[in-house]
C-alpha cells in the first residue's frame, strides 16, 4: 500500500469539489498542523496557536454549511462531514482549536438557524472568520446525559433575562474567553413537568465577557489537551431578549436537533481518525521484521487490520448516507432559518442512524489505537507516535462529549423496539 492510499480514501465516490476540499485540507495540514505538531499541542496542555485557527478558518470549513447570505460557504452536510473526516485524519487528537471548531460546526449551524440577525453578525459571522469562538454549555454538575435534568434558569426581567446557574466539562473555556465569542446556553425558564421534563427549557446565546460569567480553572483531562475543558457559573448574568435562540421553553427541540448536527461530525471525524491510526501502522507492520517476515505476514496482525479496515468503510459510508439524510432533511425545512418542515425524512427517521454513528465510529478508533499499539510493541507505547494521543481523545467521544455510548444504545433502541422501551421513562 502506498503511503497516501489511506489519506486518499475512497476518491471514487466523491464530486470534483469534494475532492478538491479534501486536497486542500491534506496540504494545509501537511503546511500547518503535520502529526507532530498535533501531538506537541496535546503534550503542551492548552496552546492556542491563533494562526492555525485563522488559516483553517481562510478554507471555508468552519460552519461550512452555513448558507453563503449568512456568511457561511453554502456547503453541503456531506461536504462538511467530509472535512470532518479530513480533520480527524490530520489531527487524531480531534483536539487542537482549529480542527475542533471545523468539527463542531454542528453548534455554530444549528445557534445560526435559530439566532437572530444580531447573533448572526455578532457571533457566528466572526467564528466562520476565525476571529471568535462558539461553544455549547449544556452538562451540568448534576449530569449530563439527562439534558431535560438541569437546573440552571433564566428569569424574564423587561426586556432582559436573568441567568443563574454553572455548567460543566464545556470543551473551549480557555479558547472562548482568549478569543471571545458566546456560548449556547441551555436553562429552564419554567419548573420541570413530572412527566415532561424536557419542556420549559429555553436556549440562549450567551456571550463570553457578559458580566457575572465566572469561568473556572480547566479540568486536567486524561487527553485532549490541546483544547481545554472547563466550567462557568452564572450569577445573575443579564442577557438581553434578542439573544435568545427560538422560542421560549422551546430549547430542547433545538439542543436536540444541535446533538444531532454534531454527532454525524463527530462520526465522521472519528472514522479520519481510524484511518490515519491505520496508515500510520501500516507503514510500520510492513517495515518493521521479526522472525524473518514482516509484521504485516502475520495473521495475528493482518487480519485484525482487515477487521478494523472492513469496519471503518462501512462506517465511511454511514456517515455519508446519515449526512445526505440530513441535507435532504434542510433543503426542505430551510438551511439558513426555519421555512418549512422536512417532508422525505424525520428527525426520528435520522436519529438512529446518527446515533449508530456517534456510537460506533468513535469506539472503531479507540480500538484501532489499541491494536496499533499492540502491533508497535514497545515502540507503540512511546508517546511520540501518534496513537497515545488519538486513543485518549477519541475517548472523550466514548465517555461522554457529545452524549455517552449507552445513551446512542437507548436512541437506537426506542427507535427501533419503540418508544414503550426507554428505560428512564
Ligand atoms: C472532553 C469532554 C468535553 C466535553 N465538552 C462538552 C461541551 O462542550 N459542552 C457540554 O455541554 N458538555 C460537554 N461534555 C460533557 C458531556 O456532554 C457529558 O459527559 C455527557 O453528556 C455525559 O454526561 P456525564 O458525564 O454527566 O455522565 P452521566 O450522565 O453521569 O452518565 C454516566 C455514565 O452513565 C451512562 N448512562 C447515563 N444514563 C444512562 C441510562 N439511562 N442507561 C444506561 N447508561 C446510562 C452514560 O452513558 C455514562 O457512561 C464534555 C465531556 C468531555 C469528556
Amino acid at each position: 500500500m502506498a503511503e497516501t492510499d489511506l489519506a486518499r480514501d475512497d476518491e471514487f465516490e466523491l464530486t470534483e469539489e469534494q475532492k478538491l476540499l479534501k486536497e486542500s485540507l491534506l496540504d494545509w495540514g501537511e503546511r500547518e498542523l503535520p502529526l507532530s505538531r498535533v501531538i506537541e499541542m496535546n503534550q503542551e496542555g492548552h496552546p492556542f496557536p491563533e494562526d492555525l485557527v485563522k488559516s483553517l478558518a481562510n478554507l471555508g470549513v468552519i460552519m461550512g454549511p452555513v448558507p453563503e447570505e449568512h456568511g457561511g460557504s453554502g456547503l453541503s452536510w456531506e461536504d462538511q462531514a467530509i472535512i470532518a473526516d479530513q480533520i480527524g485524519y490530520i489531527d487524531p487528537s480531534i483536539a487542537t482549536a482549529a480542527g475542533f471548531m471545523a468539527v463542531e460546526t454542528g453548534w455554530g449551524y444549528t445557534l445560526n438557524r435559530y439566532g437572530n440577525e444580531t447573533i448572526r453578525e455578532k457571533f457566528v459571522k466572526p467564528a466562520i472568520n476565525g476571529d471568535q469562538f462558539v461553544g455549547i454549555a449544556t452538562t451540568e454538575p448534576g449530569g449530563g446525559s439527562d439534558v431535560a435534568g438541569f437546573e440552571s434558569t433564566a428569569e424574564r426581567d423587561g426586556d432582559d433575562w436573568i441567568l443563574n446557574g454553572e455548567k460543566t466539562f464545556i470543551s473551549g473555556t480557555e479558547e472562548a474567553q482568549k478569543m471571545g465569542g458566546a456560548f449556547w446556553v441551555n436553562v429552564r425558564t419554567g419548573p420541570a413537568p413530572e412527566d415532561a421534563p424536557h419542556k420549559n427549557m429555553t436556549s440562549f446565546c450567551v456571550p463570553v465577557d457578559a458580566d457575572g460569567m465566572n469561568f473556572q480553572e480547566p479540568y486536567r483531562d486524561a487527553g485532549r489537551m490541546a483544547i481545554s475543558t472547563g466550567g462557568f457559573i452564572m450569577e445573575d448574568v443579564r442577557i438581553p431578549d434578542r439573544f435568545r435562540l427560538g422560542e421560549v421553553d422551546k430549547g430542547f427541540y433545538y439542543t436536540m436537533e444541535g446533538f444531532d448536527n454534531a454527532r454525524i461530525l463527530i462520526g465522521a471525524s472519528s472514522v479520519g481518525v481510524t484511518r490515519r491510526i491505520l496508515e500510520e501502522a501500516a507503514d510500520y507492520i510492513k517495515e518493521r521484521e521479526t522472525f524473518g517476515n514482516p509484521l504485516a505476514k502475520y495473521e495475528g496482525i493482518q487480519f485484525e487490520f482487515s477487521d478494523l479496515y472492513t469496519r471503518m468503510k462501512a462506517l465511511r459510508l454511514m456517515y455519508q448516507q446519515v449526512a445526505r439524510m440530513q441535507e435532504k432533511r434542510y433543503e426542505e425545512a430551510g438551511k439558513g432559518e426555519r421555512t418549512g418542515s422536512p417532508k422525505t425524512y424525520s428527525a426520528t427517521d435520522v436519529a438512529r442512524w446518527i446515533s449508530m454513528i456517534k456510537w460506533k465510529a468513535p469506539h472503531l478508533a479507540k480500538e484501532a489505537a489499541d491494536k496499533a499499539m499492540h502491533w508497535l510493541g514497545a515502540a507503540g507505547y512511546a508517546d511520540d507516535y501518534v496513537f497515545e494521543t488519538a486513543w485518549k481523545g477519541v475517548m472523550s467521544y466514548c465517555v461522554g462529549a457529545e452524549g455517552g455510548a449507552n445513551i446512542q444504545k437507548i436512541v437506537i433502541a426506542r427507535e427501533t423496539l419503540g418508544p414503550e422501551y426507554v428505560p428512564y421513562k
